[in-house]
């Protein structure tokens, strides 16, 4: 992933109500295989750019955020435009560990380029769809991954900053508390 040229895309919904920009390159993209996500784009999978929450810039119109249950329990919160029901991100409760909208989970295909945001990883693909197309080029994982072994530096070292001082490193926090952290 290119940091410099994939700072600053737009993206929004299905009516054109809602516009959004990403004020910085994604911490990570995911293809999620899991069957959640399958349900929620009707797809193979779906793909979700990581951000921070206050990076991501609602730029016109109205949201409205829908609760889902999720595996885990913890559940995801939806936010879809408030005219069309488009979906352009979501937050996972147990990725921000009780912190609410911390991080963003932005639908990549709500992007207007949004083939400059090929996944970095698949994911659960334990679930995946066997009629899908083999994934291409990136890691693949049956559940959820380590952060570091997909991560750059760079987002590790954004992310870290996202969680408070109390926790332990960041290594102790990715490998501790958000390797169960979706679905
Ligand atoms: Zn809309």
């Amino acid at each position: 992933m290119n940091a410099a040229e994939n700072s600053g895309l737009t993206g929004g919904c299905a009516c054109g109500a809602v516009r959004f920009r990403l004020e910085a390159a994604p911490l990570v993209v995911h293809a999620c295989h899991c069957k959640n996500c399958q349900r929620q784009t009707g797809a193979w999978h779906a793909v979700n750019a990581l951000l921070e929450s206050h990076l991501v810039t609602l730029l016109r119109g109205e949201l409205v955020h829908q609760h889902l249950s999720t595996p885990s329990g913890a559940g995801q919160s939806v936010t879809r435009c408030a005219l069309c029901q488009t979906a352009v991100w979501s937050n996972y409760h147990s990725f921000s560990r009780g912190h609410g909208d911390i991080v963003r989970f932005v639908r990549v295909g709500t992007l207007d380029e949004a083939w400059r945001l090929p996944p970095d990883v698949h994911i659960y693909t334990a679930d995946r769809n066997s009629s899908a197309p083999e994934p291409v080029a990136a890691p693949r994982y049956e559940a959820f991954y380590d952060l570091p072994e997909v991560w750059t530096q760079e987002s590790l070292r954004r992310i870290s900053m996202l969680y408070p001082p109390t926790l332990p490193g960041l290594h102790a926090a990715t490998h501790a508390n958000l390797t169960e952290h979706h679905p």
